[in-house]
């Protein structure tokens, strides 16, 4: 299935987009009552799918789509250098502060950070462009992982069990900010930074391991790839952040972006007010997001 988050007449919503991507579902538990919120939705779904979907579907155009999950419950997981050629470029550019030689450039670990949960935004919402913060802005797509079944110590093997599901996720980037502090929290965490969606597909829809994965900037071709590429592939993350934290319902992890970030053009191509950034990953959709100069 594919699920969104949406309002109508401002009103949180969970629903089924159909397969032409027109329209839109609301779902509702066995008793009738809504789904309004997408945790519950996951902890919840194998009775969603059961429950015959009862109501009016309704014309996509006229809801107001939000993110998957419009406020995550905590931090976003995130993997830093995660495609060979990435992990390169980003060394190159000077702005790697973890390695200071394209020798370090891949990691021996998986590289972890986090976005704070009120990064996130919704397809077609405008990326807030840092005036007077930053001047060094970029994209990353990437492929998410949502987590539907809980557990701490998730071995490789039973890793996937846990995924309920993917979508599209754009880490949004102060590359200025991410330099001069060495850790990557504030770069990564500004207000908007985290565009998410259009919607999630669930995991018995959809291999994460094998996905094309492209980028344009206003309509520019900048990275195209597959997810077979990662370093560290989706069970390894998986066990990794797991191995002492416990997982939860509703969590996402961002598995990296590959080549063709702005920093890996000479010179680089930071995104500007007026940019439109397009991530389209193959099973799942396109997730379309405008800078905008905060006013
Ligand atoms: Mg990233």
């Amino acid at each position: 299935m594919r699920l969104a988050s949406f309002r109508i007449d401002d009103r949180q919503h969970v629903g089924a987009v159909s397969a032409d991507g027109k329209e839109i579902l609301p779902l509702h538990d066995s008793s009738g009552e809504p789904i309004r919120d997408m945790v519950e939705a996951i902890r919840r779904f194998d009775e969603i799918r059961e429950v015959r979907l009862k109501g009016k579907a309704l014309p996509l155009a006229e809801v107001r789509l939000e993110a998957p999950l419009p406020r995550p419950a905590r931090n976003i997981f995130c993997v830093g250098k995660n495609y060979h050629a990435h992990a390169h470029e980003f060394t190159r550019s000077g702005f790697d502060s973890s390695a200071s030689s394209q020798a370090e450039a891949i990691p021996n670990a998986p590289f972890i950070f986090t976005k704070t949960p009120e990064t996130v935004i919704g397809h077609g919402q405008p990326i807030l462009y840092p005036t007077g913060v930053s001047e060094k802005v970029d994209y990353e797509a990437e492929l998410a992982v949502i987590i539907g079944k809980p557990g701490r110590g998730i071995a490789k093997n039973r890793a996937l069990d846990h995924v309920w599901g993917y979508t599209i996720l754009n880490d949004v980037t102060a590359r200025d900010l991410q330099a001069r502090h060495k850790q990557w929290f504030l770069g990564k965490s500004l207000d908007t930074f985290c565009p998410m969606g259009p919607w999630a597909v669930t995991a018995d829809e959809l291999d994460g391991s094998k996905l094309n994965l492209r980028c344009w900037v206003n309509g520019e071709l900048r990275q195209d790839a597959n997810t077979r590429d990662l370093i560290f592939d989706i069970p390894t993350l998986i066990e990794t952040i797991s191995a002492g934290i416990t997982l939860q319902p509703g969590d996402v992890i961002a598995t990296g972006t590959p080549v063709g970030v702005g920093i890996g053009f000479d010179p680089p191509k930071f995104l500007q007010p007026g940019d439109e950034v397009t991530i389209e990953i193959e099973g799942i959709g396109r997730l379309s997001n405008r800078l905008v100069e905060k006013p």
